[in-house]
């Protein structure tokens, strides 16, 4: 089924306690098109980088098959730059940067070629650029998900109270569902959030899982105690990405098959957090997907 995101193409610059990086590949739209790409192809890209970017990794990403004609080039100003450091217990980290670039006007552009779409995902973006898609497709998508982040809740709220009133699925991690909600408890969190809009809620905890709402009913998946996280940045995106992608591949988005796609993508956060950048999610084998997703099913699986 075909799928269309749309988020952040950018430069990242990451400290971690294992080291640091200069301007790397990085953007939320990036990790989502590359995750869901193990699912299915073409994944139909809008977004928009700066004449710095660079030629190759957009040839990296339509090797991956991401379509990237509603990808624009503005050759006379600068990517999208984030800044982020990590703190030794690597779930949790501090924004040092955010320069919009150009990202502070961007136009999301709806290439014709792009308009059948069954599947659509607003990964983290202005929320008013991400309520734009929405209304510039001809057709409402079967199911809309929604990733955004603390900082466009302390600058733009009211946007995204709008944007999120419209989407089927909303992704967040735990500290943005409780400012978002203004509650502490999960449990109560979902539930107001769920009243705003989305139908079903999925808080990603970092390295403790994540948690899938859905009216009275809730879904735990652990994340995989690793030996090693060298980096999570992009590790929400590539979750995000597993999971649509994983639900466009099969083209069902019961909440009984949510539960799958929601193993799917932790499987490929996991190996996103292995090293820095999108590097170990560039280099993934559909063979290292599915032992993956099975040493996942093997982590929480007992009889009683
Ligand atoms: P994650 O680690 O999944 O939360 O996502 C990290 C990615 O989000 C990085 O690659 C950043 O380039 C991107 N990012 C950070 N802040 C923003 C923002 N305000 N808008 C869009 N993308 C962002």
């Amino acid at each position: 089924m075909s799928l269309l995101v749309i988020g952040s193409v950018a430069f990242d610059a990451l400290e971690t306690p294992f080291g640091k990086t200069d301007k790397i590949l990085g953007g939320a739209g990036m990790f989502i098109a590359l995750a869901a790409s193990n699912f299915v192809k073409p994944i139909n890209l809008v977004s928009v980088v700066g004449g710095d970017f660079l030629q190759s990794d957009i040839a990296m990403m339509q090797e991956h098959g991401v379509n990237t004609e509603g990808l624009q080039i503005k050759e006379n100003e600068k990517s999208f730059f984030w800044k982020g450091r990590y703190f030794n217990d690597m779930n949790s980290r501090e924004t040092l940067v955010t320069e919009l670039n150009v990202l502070g006007d961007f136009d999301p552009i709806i290439p014709e070629s792009y308009q059948d779409c069954s599947y659509l995902m607003l990964g983290n973006l202005a929320p008013q650029v991400q309520k734009q898609v929405i209304e510039r497709l001809k057709n409402r998508p079967k199911l809309v998900v929604m990733d955004t982040m603390n900082f466009w809740m302390n600058i733009a709220l009211d946007d995204l109270m709008q944007t999120i009133a419209l989407v089927d699925v909303l992704s967040i991690n735990d500290e943005e569902a409780r400012q978002l909600a203004g509650d502490y408890s999960l449990r109560k969190a979902a539930k107001k959030i769920m009243a705003m809009g989305p139908k079903f809620l999925i808080i990603k905890k970092g390295e403790h899982g994540a948690l899938l709402f859905h009216e009275e009913q809730v879904f735990f998946a652990p994340a995989l105690p690793l030996e090693e996280v060298f980096d999570p940045t992009g590790a929400g995106d590539t979750f995000a990405g597993g999971f649509i992608g994983y639900l466009a591949k099969t083209d069902d988005y019961s909440f009984e098959n949510m539960k799958r796609a929601v193993i799917h993508g932790s499987a490929l956060a996991s190996f996103c957090v292995e090293k820095f950048g999108p590097e170990r999610i560039i280099n993934l084998t559909e063979t290292e997907v599915q032992e993956r997703v099975q040493q996942f099913v093997n982590l929480a699986s007992f009889e009683i």
